[in-house]
């Protein structure tokens, strides 16, 4: 019999600004370390107002992380100093292993006036901190929708649910990365391997995360599960519920964090910013 996961902690994602001064939600990040481990930081960049998100992510540098960008609406333009350049569609993810060192922008773009998207910062763990950089680009026909009794169904990014599995591959944390909607009252259940967190950020609609609550979480809700269970139990309210899923193993090492750069100690996390000051950041070509 499956024991379901309570919820330990639980928040609204709050404003901030960040890159050239783009306002976004963040639903967890430095301040939460190391709750989510091995997540760092998930950002919530749905906006109404192109003022909002016109200046975008301009140049700068990602070492000893994953960024995990996946777009509602819009559209995400993208390019690094290797050459590499594309567009991250409504319905698509880029999943970007920054490894030992990747130097990008990505700019926001409304499509038919409208964009939004999540970026979710997944950690690397010592022994992969430098490896080589990597995308992997997802269109949005290519993420499989499982549709399960009860009126639930899942666009699978990432791990596999009713035998579904999502077209991210080999991700060293070894995730889960789940779009999930739920029908009004519909109930779904999920496992969660021992030892693994799991939480979810709630997207739109409201819903019951753990049995017998009775408060319900609405958009813009992020909630993490406790260790103990082997499964998410959650039930839609009367409008149903949207919400991401994402489930990880934990590293369980230091982190020295600065900014876009996030190192096991500050040696390191040194070395990298002089490393690109003096234009020796880069250490290998990006692969697909
Ligand atoms: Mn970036």
């Amino acid at each position: 019999m499956q024991q379901v996961r309570s919820i330990v902690w639980k928040s609204r994602s709050r404003g901030t600004l960040e890159g050239a001064g783009v306002k976004l939600h963040r639903a967890f990040g430095y301040q939460e370390l190391p709750a989510f481990d091995p997540f760092l930081m998930l950002d919530d960049f749905r906006a109404d107002r192109p003022e909002d998100y016109r200046a975008g992510f301009p140049w700068h540098p990602h070492r000893g992380i994953e960024t995990v960008t996946y777009m509602l609406e819009g559209r995400v333009e993208h390019g690094d100093s290797m050459g590499h350049s594309g567009s991250i569609d409504a319905g698509g993810v880029q999943w970007m292993t920054a490894g030992s060192g990747i130097v990008h922008q990505e700019m926001p773009k409304p499509v038919n006036g409208r964009m939004g998207g999540f970026q979710l910062w997944v950690n690397l763990p010592k022994a992969h901190k430098m490896m080589d950089p990597r995308y992997q680009e997802i269109r949005a026909d290519e993420i499989p929708t499982a549709t399960l009794p009860g009126g639930a169904s899942a666009r699978v990014i990432c791990g596999e649910i009713a035998g579904v599995s999502g077209p991210v591959r080999d991700i060293v944390a070894g995730p889960e990365y789940l779009d999930i909607a739920l029908e009004p009252g519909a109930h779904f259940s999920h496992p969660v391997r021992p030892g693994y967190m799991a939480a979810v950020y709630v997207i739109g609609g409201s819903g019951m995360f753990e049995p017998h609550q009775d408060e319900e979480s609405g958009n813009g809700t992020i909630l993490l599960f406790g260790e103990s269970g082997d499964a998410v139990g959650i039930r839609a309210g009367k409008n149903g519920v949207r919400f991401l899923f994402f489930s990880g193993k934990p590293l369980r090492e230091p982190i020295a964090w600065g900014g876009p750069i996030v190192m096991n100690t500050q040696e390191e996390l040194r070395q990298a910013f002089d490393e690109y000051e003096q234009g020796t950041f880069i250490k290998g070509a990006a692969s697909r």
